[in-house]
């Protein structure tokens, strides 16, 4: 059984000059934990498209690269700069397998119970994924002039981050000034700062992403 606590969704709303609703953060959420994008077989693209398109409302261009039927990664931007690269905001659509115990509650309904959400990924990492993206909507009106930001949401990166290496290879990705990725950490902030010409997180950082797949 997986679930999130609803206050650190409340904490992360209240970052800086960022804010959220938090019945926002959690119905978005709900949201993408609707989609069973279980990994295998994943089958990201009904997701991508609920998140592109929400994005697309909210101003942002986007494009989405399939590196397989129905693996679906989403590569979204608002503002932009040519002489300086965008923030980049990551997280993965797909989740781990249900596992072999049973559940109690129903894996995909994004089910709470007092100050917990339950569900497949709502941990790892649908939360992270609607934090940025209502960070994004957020932001996507007050970056005028600014490097802009670049969403950037992977299928298939359970199992060997088999979406962002394709994704590497497209002319989709561009480049990134700095990246955030949404992987759960227990609430503690780590960093990394190896830099890539491409949107890909450095080794530490793919490291700590391994460590907190187990976390569900
Ligand atoms: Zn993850």
């Amino acid at each position: 059984m997986v679930c999130v606590r609803l206050n650190p969704v409340k904490r992360i709303g209240e970052v800086s000059s960022v804010r959220m609703s938090e019945q926002d953060a959690i119905a978005l959420t709900r949201s993408l934990l609707r989609f069973a994008t279980v990994n295998p077989p994943g089958r990201e693209r009904d997701c991508a498209r609920h998140a592109g398109a929400l994005l697309e409302q909210w101003g942002f261009r986007v494009e989405y690269h399939e590196y397989a039927e129905a693996r679906t990664s989403v590569i979204a931007r608002a503002g932009g700069s040519p002489s300086k690269a965008p923030l980049c905001l990551t997280g993965h659509l797909d989740v781990v397998p249900l596992g072999a115990r049973a559940w109690t509650r129903d894996p995909f309904a994004g089910e709470t119970d007092g100050d917990r959400l339950y569900g497949r990924g709502s941990s790892d990492m649908k939360a992270g994924v609607a934090a940025m993206l209502l960070a994004a909507k957020s932001l996507a009106k007050k970056i005028s002039g600014t490097p802009g930001i670049v969403l950037v949401l992977t299928a298939a990166e359970e199992g060997g981050c088999i979406g962002s290496y394709h994704l590497a290879q497209t002319r989709l990705l561009g480049s990134a000034g700095a990246m955030i990725v949404g992987e759960p950490t227990r609430t503690i902030r780590t960093s990394a700062t190896r830099a890539r010409s491409s949107s890909t997180p450095g080794s530490a950082a793919r490291r700590r992403m391994a460590r907190c797949r187990s976390s569900g």
